[in-house]
C-alpha cells in the first residue's frame, strides 16, 4: 500500500477485467456446444467450472492471457465450429500465417517436449481449421522463444472427440467426471474437493516425537 491507495488490489481488479474479458463465453446450460480447450484438460476440472465453479488462482496468468489477447489484434484469427452430430465442438487458434495455425504459450524453461494438453489442443485445431501444420511457440520470462512444429494426426483427434462426447454426456447426465490426476492438480482450484485439505497445521518432526516418548 502506498499513501491512500491500495495498488495491490487495483492490479488484481485490472487483471481480472482482462481476463474476464478475453476468456472463452461458455453457457454452463448449453451442453451440446463444447469448447476444445475444456477437453483438453481434467475433464473434471472443466465440470466444476460449469456446475459449482470457483475462481481460478492461474487464470489471471501471462500464460492463459497471451493467447486471447493476440486473437483480439488486427493478426488473432476467430473461433470456429466443427460439427459431430448434434454436438458443437468450439476451438480457436491464435494466429494462421501461411496456412500454418499458431498457438502461443509461455513456458519457465526449455521444454524437452511440449505439454501434452497443447499438442491435443493443436492437433484439434489443425481439424477443426481443416489445415495440416502447426507450431506452438513458448515464450520465457527472458524474452526468448522456442517452437515445436505439427503434423495433425487422426488418432489424436479421435480421442479428442471421444472426451468431447463423454464430457458432454456427463453433463447432461449431472455426473461429476473421474480424478484426472496430473501436475495440474497443485494449481488447481477445486483440489480440495477432489483430495483433502492442503493444510494440516504445523508439522511434528520425528526427533521431536522421539524425545517426547523418552519422557
Ligand atoms: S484437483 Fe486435479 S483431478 Fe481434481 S479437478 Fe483439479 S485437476 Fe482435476
Amino acid at each position: 500500500m502506498m499513501g491512500d491507495r491500495n495498488y495491490r488490489q487495483t492490479i488484481t481488479d485490472a487483471l481480472k477485467h482482462i481476463s474476464s474479458d478475453v476468456a472463452p463465453k461458455i453457457d454452463p446450460e448449453d451442453k451440446k456446444t463444447i469448447h476444445l480447450y475444456e477437453v483438453v484438460r481434467c475433464l473434471r476440472r472443466s465440470y466444476y467450472d460449469r456446475t459449482d465453479p470457483q475462481e481460478s488462482r492461474t487464470n489471471k496468468s501471462f500464460n492463459t492471457l497471451i493467447g486471447p489477447l493476440l486473437q483480439k489484434t488486427p493478426y488473432g484469427s476467430k473461433d470456429r465450429e466443427f460439427s459431430l452430430g448434434e454436438i458443437k465442438l468450439k476451438g480457436q487458434v491464435d494466429m494462421i500465417v501461411d496456412d500454418i495455425v499458431f498457438i502461443f504459450k509461455t513456458a519457465d524453461e526449455e521444454l524437452q517436449d511440449p505439454y501434452a494438453s497443447d499438442i491435443l489442443y493443436l492437433n484439434a485445431c489443425l481439424w477443426i481449421y481443416d489445415k495440416v501444420e502447426g507450431i506452438i511457440v513458448y515464450l520465457n520470462k527472458k524474452g526468448g522463444e522456442f517452437s515445436f512444429s505439427l503434423v495433425r494426426g487422426q488418432n489424436m483427434f479421435e480421442e479428442t472427440i471421444r472426451r468431447v462426447r463423454v464430457f458432454s454426456d456427463l453433463l447432461s447426465e449431472k455426473k461429476v467426471p473421474i480424478l484426472e490426476p496430473s501436475p495440474e492438480c497443485t494449481t488447481c482450484q477445486y483440489y480440495e474437493k477432489c483430495f483433502i485439505k492442503k493444510k494440516v497445521g504445523s508439522t511434528l518432526s520425528l526427533q521431536r516425537l522421539i524425545g517426547s516418548s523418552e519422557k
